[in-house]
């Protein structure tokens, strides 16, 4: 459906962690992480392993965009 399309872009871009579309965030590899995860990812560098499980699936998504 094209009315879902336009609706997609004026969301802003999709964050590869949560999945949910927001207007702010930052790109690194150019994968987008909403403001939401980027604040998360502080908090997780003290948990190592779930840290390894967000660079592992930030690695998936980047690649997918190559
Ligand atoms: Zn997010």
């Amino acid at each position: 459906m094209p009315k879902t399309k336009i609706m997609k872009m004026r969301l802003g871009k999709q964050c590869v962690i949560c999945e949910k579309r927001k207007e702010e965030g930052i790109l690194i590899a150019k994968s987008f992480i909403c403001n939401t995860c980027e604040h998360e990812m502080v908090h997780l560098d003290e948990q190592d392993q779930l840290y390894n499980e967000y660079v592992k699936q930030m690695r998936t998504f980047s690649s997918q965009y190559v």
